[in-house]
């Protein structure tokens, strides 16, 4: 069995959650954490050298993060095992020109950012939090206290609403966050709390208040926000600090904007993460050839979470591929290729797992049912690196707040380790 590091605990897992109402906040808490076990944190803007690369490292840019630990051996282009993750999570998020004024209401106005579940963003107490940007250029992550709400409309004035609710994302799912009376604009709301001199633009996401909790009678069960995909990228943080440098080159790299895609510079459809491989075997001597050789015989492991059986809606599960909560990662298999997993990987993470005394378990959609995707695909297309998709099984995905059990996150970090070990 992996032994357990003191930080593999779920309450570090519920910590990172509740300080991660945006991607922008994500990396911040998680580049704190890398800094606190030694790493040192690299400029892309900079030349980078076999000094400046070598060791425990990472860069972050704006919503994205990618560390790494060199291993021991000299060679310039070693074998790699890559450890992907996202950062961002279906929401709302602030428009341009954030405030309505109407029939009595201060009102937000948001657009709908990837793909969320209406009904969930009701009758929730929300904040805001993310990036605000200056006149001239500076930038501050600002986060708000709950101060938002998307009203229900009562029964009385909808009485066939528990025959099928229906929500017009443009009319029925703008928040209130105040009585015009007096009326106070939302930027400057934004401007007192950031510290800046002027606020111009933003990146800020609306999000749930209320902070991640155990659940169940045995506490085996954890709600919260953004469990997709924040409890992978904690995984991959977490056993990235804990694991001792091997003969791999370990690397994580959380993308944001894999919810709407992952076609960004920061996404796993943009260029940083070959950039950073290429300019680490390049630091280290090395050239594009020994690169392209090194992926050929390395690995990306591209952790997201899976759905789990939900026992009240049993048919739309095929049973034979249905994982269930606290038994360990799901491997995501379709093919189709939405996710990378192929037999070859399949195989070499399963038997890790199994010797580190790890549970995995199998995820794979009804034929009927077309099951989503994420960066593993996109990963494996732009790098040409064999790539599996893994997962902890939750229910209410993309919901405002979701649930998954305690364990998986925990096992899912320790799988990490037992394939870099
Ligand atoms: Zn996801």
């Amino acid at each position: 069995m992996t032994s357990t590091p003191h930080n593999f605990t779920i309450e570090s897992c519920i910590d990172l959650l509740d300080a991660s109402p945006s991607p922008f906040h994500a990396v911040a808490e998680f580049g704190q954490r890398l800094l606190d076990a030694g790493a040192t944190e690299l400029s892309l803007g900079d030349e980078w050298n076999s000094t400046s690369v070598d060791g425990f490292r990472f860069i972050r840019r704006d919503g994205a993060l990618i560390a790494w630990k060199t291993p021991s051996t000299s060679q310039a282009a070693p074998d790699m095992l890559l450890v992907g993750a996202h950062t961002d999570s279906p929401c709302f998020k602030l428009k341009p020109s954030p405030d309505i004024y109407q029939h009595g209401w201060n009102q937000l106005s948001v657009e709908v950012y990837g793909g969320i579940l209406n009904n969930s963003w009701l009758d929730r107490d929300l904040g805001l939090a993310g990036r605000v940007v200056s006149a001239s250029g500076e930038t501050a992550l600002i986060r708000t206290d709950a101060i938002a709400r998307i009203p229900q409309l009562a029964i009385h004035l909808d009485r066939g609403v528990n025959d099928g609710l229906r929500l017009d994302p443009q009319t029925h799912l703008t928040p209130i966050w105040g009585l015009n009376e007096p009326s106070r604009s939302v930027v400057e709301h934004l401007q007192d709390i950031s510290g800046l001199d002027s606020v111009a633009w933003w990146d800020i996401s609306l999000f749930d208040t209320q902070p991640a909790a155990r659940l169940g009678a045995n506490r085996e069960l954890l709600a919260s926000g953004r469990l997709d995909n924040l409890v992978s990228c904690w995984a991959a943080v977490t056993a990235l600090c804990a694991t001792s440098p091997s003969e791999q080159l370990q690397v994580i790299v959380l993308n944001d904007h894999e919810e709407v895609g992952s076609a960004s510079a920061t996404g796993a459809g943009g260029p940083t993460l070959e950039q950073v491989l290429t300019r680490i075997v390049a630091a280290r001597g090395g050239t594009n050839a020994d690169l392209a050789r090194a992926l050929s015989q390395s690995m990306c492991i591209s952790a997201d979470n899976a759905h789990a059986l939900h026992p009240n809606y049993p048919d739309r599960h095929d049973h034979s591929h249905a994982p269930v909560v606290n038994k360990g990662p799901a491997i995501k298999v379709n093919v189709n290729q939405r996710y990378a997993t192929s037999s070859i990987s399949a195989q070499r993470y399963a038997a890790l797992c199994e010797a580190a005394g790890l549970q995995t378990q199998v995820f794979s959609s009804r034929n009927n049912i077309p099951c989503g995707s994420t960066i593993g695909p996109i990963t494996a297309t732009r790098l040409g690196i064999d790539t599996i998709d893994v997962g902890v099984p939750q229910l209410s995905m993309h919901s405002a707040r979701e649930l998954c059990g305690v364990d998986d996150p925990i096992t899912l970090a320790q799988s990490f380790i037992a394939c870099w070990s």
